[in-house]
């Protein structure tokens, strides 16, 4: 006996069940040993912050990532399934700031980097917890005990190791420059964690046009433009474009011309012949602007479509600015401290930050007759990719590693990786091209530790290795808890050149570093001896239980045959894995890549918390269940932003009922039946037309979703099994219902071995509902779909399908036809005309009867043919042509070609470039579509009615059964009322045998009862 199934499945409580079987029946542990020692598919995790609970995006990336592993694995290859965590860096930081009420550095300094960093790591050791739970609930199957966290020993370690082989390239420097610097976290951030759109919003800031007075030039000013008050204290001069032509104003303004194009100048000059003019600043009474001299600089960069074509120069607080002080030799005025507070020499603004400072600058400068005008302005303005905290510019040093040498090795390793969507590629390039070098030192605490010791004597000590660590230590050695600020702080070392004791920078490191380098620390990468639970050191000791293997796993393992992550991470950790890998050994780490856009909400929003379109991944778990929102990730092409919500899901829900309710009508008749199928002969061997079609059609569905899996497109393998399950359900099984009744034994055979090879091909996407199928129709076999292989299958008949597909694009149309015509589908027709389906020919009876006609013809059909462009479609590919085509078409001046083209006035048309209509003549109904044209007879004569009369009483009684509540198989005495005599006395055995009455009785009203 099969298990009947509920009407719809109860998702969630499915993968309730199905979870707690698959932990007491241990499938994930049998998978594993089963494909222990065979081939290898090495994925590399990217790894998770463990700072929050999972979201729905996450949900995203973590069912695509398993989508293919469960793939692989039923193809029988070996894994890994180590799970990642990101585990330090400003990501934690800032969340226990938080979570701690600390609102500065100071503070933090205050509480102590001990219990700082101590709270950082219960951080993640909560929230890595929970994630896994998360993860396990979606059905990831990972090696959940031996996951990587980036905060381990050995991980900081292999990073040292990195960090000194690009040390011995040449390639570390310490840089003083010009960054963007976000004044809450205290620290300057790197070009490619701030380069997302994300980190832009629309900002309202103060626009001011300042005068600067001339001094040679009594009652001449120079008349700049800013939106950063903030700023001008730190001016030291004032740069023209030397090309452009400035203006005098009557009242004594310097200005581009180019600007002012109303304006009547009373002197013109070139930028050149401003060139070494000096002016009085704002300021010069500060302290910090002493023996500055203010002049006019020149600047090819001035901008001519905005401002004043004179831009205010403070190199210590822009980059651009900066490097023009280079140049120019310009004193550099750094204005802010590290929390964005205007230092001492700024006087009275002294203490207070970039935005408090606007208004009294504005003030002053009104006081002093230096402002023509105060407003405001709406821009796109950066904020700190962690705390959205606007940005500022500070210059400061920074250690940097040089893309320089790096760059063409990158590309080149790029090239050989192969990217899903094949865009993705470029845009990676695009990166790698235009990459600055990497800043890689953030002036914060719970992170990596850089490993730069700089002595007095010039030298910079770089350590490689905790055991260099230990052996040129001289102090803070037994301190050392683990590779962690403040432990690592209080080590000191010696020299290497000179013998002079040295400490560490304080700087850490960034993130990035952390989770570029996995490739090599988490596989044991030039390491002589596996070490168990090697990996599990420092902060990650007990949280995980992972080795360290040795050089030969790093050889096996190494380079990883697919990576997975979000399209942003081309210029995060794509871009960091590379960089790390292709310095320590030439070759990129990944072969191939699968990228993918953001979730957005169902109607294409981003999610927000604050606009409450955010769903929670929990809330999606427990309401739509993790098959429903598998499909929902799985459906939709990566490169558009992913549409994600519950009216999305319930219609998922729907739409898997169509396969639901395939295997709820197999169980059904096959109870009754006492059909019992055996997996060891699973594909059956049928000679009915209907199951060897069924049989090749399940061979092409297989076919093409191996290929799907193979190409990591998830969309083709749901669009091939939605319309695998349509033709299932509405071909196979419909046209099949009177075989399953009579018992034919090949019908069940066909629609078992189509059911099961379903659930195996489904089995990746939607492993919980599946294998609950599984479990109730195979039950010979392995004890989980997991556990059974993808299904091997012939090469299918190509030419059948095909066939059968032309007999159903004739039946679609004949249906399209019959609603035209207001004719209701139960009336039989007299007969039809087909044209331009050759290949349906072979298959008149089975059309005759879908459609319900007598007589089904292939010939000619008169009509008229009415062509109108597709403009949409059309407009954009002709232009200015459109108008031509247009009325050609109208005139009927075209040629129709084979598939649905159409050739007018010299183009080829494709059949979706145009709108056809069919008007038949009098007394048919036609439609058409793509060159195929299907015309219904509609002349009814009492023969066809009656029939049509008789179909409808079939259908109400059946209907009646069903609300009283009979069982399929019950028989019945039928009663019709007596205006349906004349029905059932023309047509009583069919009526009968269609509703199983025993007898037939003319009374008062419909009504059976059991006989
Ligand atoms: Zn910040
Ligand atoms: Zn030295």
């Amino acid at each position: 006996m099969f298990q009947p199934l509920p009407k719809v499945p109860d998702h969630p409580e499915v993968e309730k069940e199905i979870l707690a079987w698959w932990e007491q029946a241990r499938i994930f542990e049998k998978l594993r040993e089963r494909n222990r020692g065979g081939r290898t598919f090495s994925f590399m995790d990217g790894p998770i912050t463990a700072n929050n609970p999972a979201g729905v995006h996450h949900g995203h990336g973590r069912t695509l990532k398993d989508v293919f592993q469960r793939y692989k694995a039923m193809r029988g290859f070996d894994q890994r399934y180590q799970n990642g965590f990101d585990s330090q860096g400003l990501w934690v930081e800032v969340e226990v700031e938080k979570s701690l009420g600390l609102g500065s550095k100071r503070e933090i300094e205050a509480y102590g980097l001990a219990a700082f960093a101590r709270a950082c790591r219960d951080r993640v050791a909560h929230y890595s917890e929970l994630l896994t739970r998360q993860c396990i609930r979606l059905g990831q199957w990972m090696d959940w005990d031996n996951d990587y966290y980036t905060f381990s020993d050995t991980n900081i370690e292999y990073i040292w190791r990195f960090l000194k082989v690009v040390s011995e390239k040449g390639w570390l420097y310490k840089g003083h420059r010009s960054t963007q610097w976000c004044p809450r976290c205290g620290t300057s951030l790197s070009q490619h964690e701030q380069a997302g759109e994300e980190n832009y919003v629309e900002m309202e800031h103060p626009s001011l046009y300042v005068r600067f007075p001339l001094r040679e030039r009594e009652g001449e000013a120079l008349v700049v433009w800013t939106t950063t008050p903030w700023t001008l204290p730190a001016n030291v001069a004032a740069a023209v474009r030397p090309d452009a032509d400035y203006g005098l104003t009557r009242d004594g303004r310097w200005v581009a011309a180019a600007r002012y194009p109303d304006e009547e100048f009373v002197e013109t000059r070139r930028g050149e012949e401003l060139v070494g003019w000096q002016y009085s600043g704002p300021f010069d009474e500060l302290e910090a602007q002493s023996g500055v001299a203010h002049r006019v600089i020149p600047w090819d960069e001035v901008a001519l479509d905005e401002g004043t074509g004179i831009v205010h120069i403070a190199p210590g607080a822009g980059a651009e600015d900066f490097e023009l002080s280079r140049v120019h030799d310009l004193p550099v005025l750094a204005p802010i401290d590290e929390a964005g507070r205007m230092l001492p020499p700024y006087g009275g603004f002294a203490g207070l930050t970039t935005i408090e400072v606007a208004e009294p600058v504005t003030s002053a400068l009104r006081e002093r007759g230096l402002l023509v005008e105060a407003g405001t302005i709406t821009h796109r303005y950066p904020i700190c990719w962690r705390c959205k905290t606007p940005l500022v510019f500070r210059v400061v040093d920074d250690w940097f590693i040089s893309a320089q040498e790096i760059r063409q090795p990158m590309l080149d390793a790029n090239d050989t990786v192969e990217w899903t969507p094949p865009q993705y590629k470029k845009r990676m390039d695009d990166w790698l091209r235009n990459m600055g070098d990497w800043n890689i030192s953030r002036k914060r605490y719970f992170g990596l530790p850089l490993p730069f010791y700089p002595c007095e004597c010039g030298h910079l000590n770089v350590i490689g290795s905790k055991a260099e660590l230990l052996d040129r230590g001289v102090s803070g050695l037994d301190e050392l808890e683990e590779l962690h600020r403040p432990w690592i702080d209080a080590v000191l070392i010696r020299c290497e050149q000179c013998d002079a004791t040295v400490s560490r920078i304080e700087e850490v490191g960034d993130a990035w570093l952390d989770a570029g380098i996995v490739h090599f620390s988490t596989l044991g990468w030039q390491n002589p001896t596996w070490i168990e639970h090697g990996y599990a050191t420092g902060a990650s000791a007990g949280l995980s239980g992972a080795d360290l293997p040795d050089h030969a796993y790093w050889e096996k393992w190494f380079p990883a045959d697919w990576v997975s992550e979000m399209r942003e991470q081309i210029r995060l950790w794509f871009y960091s894995q590379c960089f790390m890998s292709v310095a320590l050994t030439g070759r990129s780490p990944y072969r191939r890549v699968l990228t993918y856009e953001k979730v957005y909400d169902e109607h294409g929003k981003p999610m927000h918390k604050s606009t409450g379109n955010a769903i929670e991944l929990n809330d999606a778990l427990d309401r739509m269940g993790a098959d429903v929102m598998r499909w929902l990730y799985c459906a939709q092409t990566p490169s558009e932003p992913l549409r994600f919500g519950y009216a999305l899901a319930d219609d998922v829900k729907r739409r898997f009922l169509t396969f639901w309710n395939s295997v709820s009508f197999f169980v059904e008749y096959a109870n009754i039946a006492g059909f019992r199928p055996s997996f060891s002969s699973l594909e059956p061997s049928v000679s009915a037309p209907l199951d060897r079609w069924l049989v090749e059609r399940t061979h092409a569905f297989v076919r093409d979703a191996e290929a799907a899996y193979e190409a990591y497109d998830t969309v083709t393998i749901m669009k091939s099994y939605e319309s695998y399950a349509d033709d299932l359900s509405n071909w196979y099984i419909r046209r099949s219902r009177r075989r399953f009744w009579n018992d034919e034994q090949d019908a069940f055979a066909a629609l078992w071995y189509a059911l099961v090879q379903t659930l195996r091909v489904l089995a990746p996407v939607m492993p919980f509902v599946t294998d609950e199928l599984w479990r109730n129709l195979v039950q010979d076999g392995p004890e989980s779909v997991h556990l059974a292989p993808f299904p091997e299958v012939a090469e299918p008949d190509r030419a059948l399908l095909a066939e059968i597909d032309e007999v159903r694009r004739v039946v679609t149309l004949a249906h399209q036809a019959r609603a035209s015509s207001g004719l209701k589908l139960r009336q039989p027709l007299r007969r039809i005309i087909v044209e331009g389906a050759n290949g349906a020919s072979a298959h008149a009876e089975e059309i005759a009867d879908e459609v319900r006609a007598k007589a089904v013809e292939f010939g000619a059909v008169e009509s008229q043919l009415l062509v109108k462009p597709n403009l949409p479609v059309l407009g954009p590919r002709l232009g200015k042509e459109l108008p031509t085509i247009r009325q050609a078409l109208q005139a009927g001046d075209f040629e129709e070609l084979a598939g649905g083209r159409f050739r007018v006035a010299g183009h080829e048309l494709e059949p979706n470039e145009v709108l056809v209509e069919r008007s038949g003549r009098e007394g048919f109904a036609v439609a058409s579509e793509s060159g195929l044209t299907v015309a219904l007879d509609t002349e009814l004569d009492d023969e066809l009615l009656l029939e049509g009369r008789a179909y409808d009483l079939i259908r109400s009684v059946n209907q009646l059964r069903k609300d009283e509540g009979y069982e399929i198989t019950d028989r019945i005495v039928l009663t019709v009322p007596e205006p349906e005599r004349d029905v059932v006395e023309a047509h009583r055995d069919w009526v009968a045998r269609d509703v199983l009455a025993t007898e037939i009785r003319v009374g008062d009203a419909l009504a059976v009862e059991k006989s």
